[in-house]
């Protein structure tokens, strides 16, 4: 299967060679055909699929194709995320897919001043990329109208609901045409899932993919034993002792993040921390570091996590074990992205032993034990 069989536009099909994608995941195979016949679309896909890529390349086309008929700059098309980082990730998603078609878009998310993202919504957008807060907040202020919408995209619609994004997103959806094209995207097809996207889609099609505890089998694991207070010291020795040249690392609290980026810095591996009590300056600093490679290891906190697109991570290191075990699988999903071959190590201190079992519960294998480190 290739991107043309998909029926997408050239310069389409340029932007994902330029960007070295040869062939469309499983849910751009699936859901691509679908969007680009108009239909609405329930999507179940986590981050790590190439779900973005699966409705930004129809709407770029459909919007494309639209382009004679259709010249003034209103919105046509809403992408709303949960989460800053996400909305930055879809808005570069489009950018990078649509630097061919001339079709422009804007990203508003809170957390910074209003400003430029005014000026820029005044200059006239096709796609608007937006958190639900700041999306009210200007369209409350009467910069932004969304009554030519005819694109509609919520993206990880589960995430929103334990946000409790709900009442935003109905006062969002009020004020867009009920005649319009809808996806939604989710990684879990919980009951209050499906309910919410029986109140917003018009006979949809459904498209699936790999559900959470299967992913994790792209990802080598393995579990080192380890008192608490030698964690330090053991992430040291793996990273003294491996060919680790980027890491995630996860921790539980802010404070821990904190704590293990200043330790990190003190041996002299460069490391930053992202959580929600920094700037959105100094996580933007800190990701575009570790993306391009300046910085060796980021550590963060699961929720500031959500969303973090890295290409090419090769590891991920958790070095406190999650509580809940779904979380472990979201955090190992960040690296065995688009097929690529992960590695995922954790280190389990005794008080973490039932964390532990819950997780190789539910992803069906027991995660190989490591005994040969110097803390074991
Ligand atoms: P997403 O699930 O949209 O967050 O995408 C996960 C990662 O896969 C991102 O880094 C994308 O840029 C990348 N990606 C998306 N589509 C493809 C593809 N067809 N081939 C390879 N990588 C892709």
């Amino acid at each position: 299967m290739t991107f043309s069989n998909l029926r997408l536009i050239k310069p389409l099909v340029m932007a994902l060679e330029k960007k070295g994608y040869t062939e469309p995941t499983p849910i751009q195979e699936q859901a691509i055909p679908h969007v680009l016949d108009g239909k609405d679309v329930f999507g179940c896909a986590q981050t790590g699929t190439g779900k973005t890529a699966a409705f930004a390349l129809p709407i770029l086309q459909l919007l494309d194709a639209k382009k004679e008929s259709n010249k003034s700059r209103v919105i046509k098309a809403l992408i709303l995320a949960p989460t800053r980082e996400l909305a930055s990730q879809i808005s570069d998603n489009f950018l990078a897919y649509g630097k061919n078609l001339g079709i422009s878009h804007c990203t508003i998310f809170g957390g910074v001043s209003q400003g430029p993202q005014v000026n820029n919504l005044r200059r006239g957008v096709d796609v608007l990329v937006a958190t639900p807060g700041r999306l009210l907040d200007l369209m409350n202020q009467g910069f932004i109208k969304l009554n030519q919408v005819e694109y509609f995209v919520l993206d990880e619609a589960d995430r929103m609901l334990d946000m409790g994004f709900i009442n935003d997103i109905k006062k969002i959806i009020a004020k867009i045409p009920v005649k319009r094209q809808t996806l939604f995207f989710s990684a879990t097809a919980a009951p209050s899932i499906m309910k919410l996207a029986n109140t917003i889609l018009n006979n949809p099609v459904s498209v699936a993919v790999t559900p959470i505890s299967s992913t994790a089998s792209l990802v080598t694991q393995s579990v080192y034993y380890v008192k608490k207070e030698n964690k330090r010291l053991l992430l040291k020795h793996v990273l003294n002792n491996s060919k680790i040249e980027h890491a995630l690392v996860f921790t539980r609290t802010k404070r821990g993040a904190d704590k293990v980026a200043k330790d990190l810095n003190s041996i002299g591996v460069s490391a930053e921390a992202i959580h929600g009590n920094k700037s959105q300056g100094a996580r933007e600093r800190a990701l575009k570091g570790f993306k391009n490679r300046t910085i060796r290891i980021l550590v963060a906190t699961d929720i500031a996590s959500r969303g973090i697109d890295v290409d090419k991570l090769s590891h991920v290191i958790n070095y406190e074990i999650p509580e809940q075990a779904e979380t472990y699988v979201h955090r190992i999903g960040r690296t065995g992205r688009a097929g690529l071959s992960g590695v995922a190590l954790s280190f389990c201190a005794h008080d973490e032993l039932t964390y532990l079992k819950d997780i190789n519960k539910l992803i069906k294998t027991n995660i190989e034990v490591v005994s040969t480190h110097p803390f074991n």
